[in-house]
């Protein structure tokens, strides 16, 4: 905590009664954290009512969580690589790295579902370094045999944002791994910087961007989208969300959105990705709503390293970018 500066502490009440969920005293206590911790999940600043489910939830998310924390230490993760494509150019213009992972037991766990247990124990902080080491790495063994892309995006999360010292991590890693800090563009999502009254934004923001990093609002659309601050905070880049491109063809008000983000995104000097385009029609509407940078299993499924570098082969213009870029 800082002198002279406000802190906001709100409370997550979790309750449990007795004698209609049980009369055992520590299973009632289990079972009002259980309550206290579904409040929390659900953003905090609430009060919940112990339910059977949630003893579900809180058995299932130590399961994940030992097994992640194993998985961590024995470097089990991957991570696969989506293109972002020029669609106009037909040239690679980045990627995405994106956690995967498969335990022996659990089988295949999605990050929507392992990135919220990593967050809630605290796993995302060394799990997130990992990732941006890693996606760093990649990034500069592909420059190294010519295939130089506009950037690479690294999804970041809350707890990383409060975590003390992690503008600084960041900069070792760059560092250590050679990377072109120019070429990092950081994937945040509105919560990030809305939700979380530890954080102050526009000094977060400023901090990474003065390294040189590329900023990404992902998911955009999703969250607050209060167009106000897009003017005050640093953004390189907005990334609209797929819940928007899923129906774009037949969604003539989804159509109207989109459009609407771009001019206004156009306006500010922001540039946009449409994510999760599935289909060569989304990415022409895209396309003709002035939005040639795409991401979506229609141009490319998130692959492994070796894959993206084959797929990389096969996508004409890219010796040309690769030359400008450098
Ligand atoms: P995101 O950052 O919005 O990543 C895009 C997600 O959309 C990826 O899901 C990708 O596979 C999926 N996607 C891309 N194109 C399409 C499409 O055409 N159709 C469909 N149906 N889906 C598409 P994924 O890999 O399951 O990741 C989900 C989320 O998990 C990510 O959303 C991101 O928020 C989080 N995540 C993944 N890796 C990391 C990580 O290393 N760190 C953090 N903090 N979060 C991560
Ligand atoms: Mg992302
Ligand atoms: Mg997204």
């Amino acid at each position: 905590l800082e002198d002279g500066k406000d802190t906001f502490v709100t409370g997550s009440i979790g309750i449990t009664l007795c004698p209609e969920d049980g009369k055992q005293l520590e299973a009632l206590l289990r079972q009002a954290d259980a309550a206290m911790y579904n409040a929390k999940t659900e953003g905090g600043n609430r009060y919940k009512f112990f339910a059977p489910h949630m003893n579900e939830h809180a058995e299932h998310t130590t399961r994940v969580e030992i097994a992640l924390r194993r998985a961590i230490e024995n470097e089990e993760l991957t991570l696969h690589f989506q293109p972002i494509i020029n669609y106009k150019t037909n040239t690679i213009a980045g990627c995405e790295a994106l956690a995967r992972w498969t335990d022996p037991e659990l089988g295949v766990v999605s990050p929507v579902e392992f990135i919220p247990v990593a967050e809630e124990t605290g796993l995302i902080i060394p799990l997130g370094y990992w990732v941006l080491r890693k996606a760093c790495e990649f990034y500069v063994s592909c420059a190294a045999s010519g295939f130089v892309m506009n950037g690479i995006g690294v999804n970041i999360s809350t707890r990383q944002c409060r975590e003390p010292g992690f503008v600084d991590t960041i900069k070792t890693i760059l560092e250590e791994t050679g990377m072109n800090a120019n070429r990092l563009h950081l994937e945040i999502t509105e919560s990030v910087l809305f939700e979380d009254k530890q954080i102050d934004p526009v000094f977060l923001l400023n901090s990474i961007r003065k390294l040189g990093i590329k900023l990404s609002l992902d998911d955009f659309g999703t969250g607050y989208s209060s167009l106000g601050y897009l003017k005050r905070l640093p953004i390189d880049t907005l990334k609209v969300d797929r819940s928007f491109i899923k129906e774009l063809e037949s969604d003539l008000d989804g159509q109207a959105l989109v459009k609407a983000i771009i001019t206004m995104a156009d306006s500010l000097g922001i540039h946009v990705v449409g994510e999760g385009a599935e289909s060569e029609e989304q990415c022409k509407l895209l396309s003709e709503f002035g939005c040639q940078m795409i991401q979506g299993f229609y141009l490319g499924k998130p692959m492994s390293m070796e894959d993206f570098q084959n797929y990389a082969l096969e996508k004409p213009f890219l010796e040309l970018l690769a030359e400008k870029a450098s």
